[in-house]
């Protein structure tokens, strides 16, 4: 068994060129906290189940912040890029990508505009999952075989669609662990936010059974949340989220 976590930025005093909505901010780390959770990670006992850092949209700060941090931990991460905003203000440009393959990282597709796949006829989709392997294959001269997905929004078209293109992994949003085989094509990630403090990742990578148990609670209630209060139910899902954020 092992667990996949996903990053989107990292910030410290210079703010980002990005713009960025509330629920953006939600997702970006202070350098100080990511950098504790590295620590963390790299230190971590034997015992404790093995980790993928992931990082999607391709934020310029995964270059100039995330991984030089991971590198100085003996790290190295996964950094899915949105290939229509490679190079846009405050988003990483190609040589970066390059940069971060040629220091023992990973660049992988997260897909061209970053739309709500299952919205999208067929043929968008294709373009999406195929056009961002394309293009990322022509950027970093080597094949592209994993992907994750926008928003965690998929159906079953969109996992055909990227078998088709022929990737050999995608990554999805769901909170989870991911069985320790070669054949699993879908993979659950943990989400750390703006206010994870580390004792959240050691939960996560020595206590599997616990964490696990709390992710089904968590479900049950917020299935259940949803059942009762229909239309106020993202109010509800907000105040259950912060509930669980204290454990
Ligand atoms: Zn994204």
């Amino acid at each position: 068994m092992f667990a996949v976590l996903l990053y989107h930025g990292i910030e410290d005093a210079t703010p980002s060129a990005r713009h960025m909505d509330d629920v953006d901010r939600e997702y970006v780390l202070d350098r100080r906290r990511f950098e504790s959770h590295v620590a963390y990670l790299a230190a971590k006992p034997a015992t404790a189940l093995p980790v993928v850092i992931s990082f999607d949209d391709g934020d310029l700060s995964c270059h100039t912040m995330a991984a030089p941090i991971l590198e100085r931990h003996g790290l190295r991460g996964s950094f899915f890029v949105v290939t229509g905003w490679i190079g846009k203000p405050g988003f990483m440009n190609a040589e970066q990508l390059r940069d971060l393959e040629r220091r023992g990282h990973a660049v992988h597709s997260h897909s061209r505009s970053h739309p709500r796949l299952p919205s999208l006829t067929a043929a968008a989709i294709d373009d999406e999952l195929i056009g961002s392997k394309t293009d990322l294959e022509a950027i970093l001269g080597r094949p592209v075989t994993q992907f994750s997905i926008p928003g965690g929004a998929y159906d079953d078209r969109v996992i055909a669609a990227a078998r088709r293109a022929g990737y050999e992994a995608v990554f999805n949003s769901v909170e989870g662990y991911n069985k320790g085989d070669d054949a699993a094509f879908l993979l659950r990630r943990f989400t750390p936010r703006a206010y994870t403090h580390v004792e959240m990742l050691k939960e996560i990578c020595e206590h599997p059974a616990r964490t696990t148990a709390r992710i089904a609670l968590k479900r049950a209630v917020l299935g259940t949340a949803r059942r009762v209060m229909g239309q106020r139910y993202d109010r509800v899902r907000a105040h259950v989220a912060s509930a669980f954020r204290r454990r």
